[in-house]
């Protein structure tokens, strides 16, 4: 393993695009460290098969990566068998139920929400590339007009960003989607449309019934959550910068600072943040990346981003490696910049709710920093003492060593973290130690660096003793006198 790397990390959206072994090594090896599974597009046998396949390849690149599912929420989206092209000003109808009344008419995948639109309110197609005006309503089926055309493409979906949404936070399809990633065994569950933090109780609660116990991520893409973005961060644990629908549903122009707002909330509470949507499209039919595109990439890293996220261009692209590629190369330069320039991180460290945990993390960051030491190593059993470290941004390496390969799977998303696995102690046993040998074992530190731990608990079942402590790696791994 190489010893200076990539500190932001990538989330890749699976699709055909990626499904021999042979490109989905390839864009591992390129730097994906988080797969992302749609279930919005593709049957249950695909997605399945999907995780399969991902995890055989993570098993033989060697290195931990998470599989996140992606859940289709309450997002509208018209069924349709074939393109169809809509001209300024055709008329366009929508059946109020599940089956067409006339041969013509657009069929949802929630046709009851339409009982809500009102003449006169925007229906927003692909993203917004597509734009209709409510008519009204006639005989059991909603009239629009278009007006802005263009081809509209089967599973596209339809914002709404004039109609208040009284669909509950999980539908039937998420509960379907659930079943089917348990069985996958995903890490992160995203959840599509969050409106408000309680939410992440009814996702959890319906994760719950199939048997999922995963961290589970808001997908911040409607206005009610982007004005409720601080009880939304503290509800889940983690959050997606969706700017896909976020773009149609909020004013455009909005965007590029919810964006910053959402990362900085994110950092100040220690949870992972998905920068997403867009970061590289023209990869999907070209070689390399717009200039608009490199600097999106790099500028959501100096906003602070824990990741940064590929959709179509990895799923259905033409260069899904050179796009991996690509964003991890501009996030190499983007880092060594940062790192070179001494960009503070910028955290409040006022906040009345740091506890004793956070000035812990502080220490062992300004230590790390101050005796120039090769690595932070941090055995955690949930994963919190190495979110809590690397909110701060520290450039020393950052070595999570856990005994749960969920929990190391799960981290593969966060900034800077390099997840490994623990070796059973007993009880008893000396954590840090541990911790130190097997971050050795794993390559991730050599003989003669120095390295500083923090632990909660530094001794296997024993009390919370949180313990900062500064060793030098030995010949064998084995902590000696720094
Ligand atoms: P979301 O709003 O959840 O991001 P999306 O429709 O924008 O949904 P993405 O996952 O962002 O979907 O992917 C972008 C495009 O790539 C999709 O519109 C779709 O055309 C295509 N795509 C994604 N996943 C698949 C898949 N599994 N099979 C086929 N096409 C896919
Ligand atoms: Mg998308
Ligand atoms: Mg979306």
């Amino acid at each position: 393993m190489a010893l200076t790397r990539r500190r932001t990390k990538i989330v890749a959206t699976l699709g055909p695009a990626v499904d021999s072994p042979d490109v989905l090594d390839a864009v591992l090896r390129a730097g994906v460290d988080v797969a992302r599974i749609n279930f919005s597009h593709g049957s249950a046998e695909e997605h399945l098969a999907r995780a399969a396949r991902f995890r055989e390849a993570s098993a033989r690149v060697g290195k931990f990566a998470a599989i996140l599912a992606d859940l289709p929420g309450p997002k509208l989206r018209v069924k349709l068998t074939a393109e169809r092209s809509l001209m300024i000003g055709d008329s366009l109808s929508f059946s109020l139920s599940s089956q067409p009344i006339h041969a013509d008419d657009l069929v949802l995948t929630e046709p009851e929400v339409l009982a809500d639109v009102r003449p006169g309110q925007r229906m927003l197609l692909d993203d917004g590339r597509l734009q209709l005006d409510a008519v009204g309503v006639d005989g059991g089926r909603l009239m629009a007009r278009v007006v802005v055309g263009g081809t509209l493409k089967p599973n596209k979906g339809l914002n709404l960003p004039d109609t208040p949404l009284t669909i509950s936070a999980v539908t039937d399809r998420d509960r379907a989607a659930l079943t089917v990633a348990a069985k996958a065994g995903v890490d992160w569950v995203a959840v599509s449309f969050v409106r408000g933090p309680e939410a992440a109780d009814e996702v959890r609660a319906a994760m719950a019934a199939v048997g999922l116990s995963r961290p589970i991520i808001a997908k911040v893409e409607r206005p009610e959550a982007v004005a409720r973005a601080v009880a939304v961060v503290q509800a889940f644990d983690g959050v997606m910068v969706a700017r896909g629908d976020l773009g149609v549903e909020i004013p455009l122009e909005r965007v590029p600072t919810v964006q910053k707002m959402l990362i900085a909330e994110c950092r100040a509470a220690g949870k992972p943040v998905i920068t997403a949507t867009d970061m590289l499209d023209s990869m999907r039919e070209n070689p390399r990346p717009t200039r608009a595109e490199a600097s999106d990439v790099a500028n959501a890293i100096f906003d602070g981003t824990d990741a940064v996220m590929l959709s179509g261009e990895t799923a259905v692209g033409r260069y899904p490696v050179e796009a991996v590629n690509c964003m991890a190369r501009i996030a190499a330069e983007t880092e060594a910049h940062l790192r070179d320039s001494g960009v503070e991180s910028g955290l409040d460290y006022n906040r009345p709710d740091r506890g004793v945990d956070d000035p812990l993390a502080v220490a062992a960051c300004s230590l790390a920093e101050e005796v120039n030491a090769a690595a932070l190593i941090l055995p955690t059993l949930s994963g919190r003492t190495a979110r809590l470290v690397v909110r701060h941004r520290p450039w020393s390496r950052v070595v999570a060593v856990a005994p749960s390969d969920a929990v190391l799977c799960s981290l593969a998303l966060d900034w800077g973290v390099i997840p490994v696995r623990m070796t059973p102690t007993g009880t008893g046993g000396d954590r840090m130690a541990t911790a130190v040998r097997d971050a050795f074992a794993a390559g991730t530190v050599k003989a003669g660096e120095r390295v500083v731990i923090l632990a909660g608990h530094p001794t296997e079942g024993g009390p919370l003793h949180p313990t900062l402590r500064l060793v030098g790696v030995g010949a064998n791994g084995e902590s000696v006198e720094p």
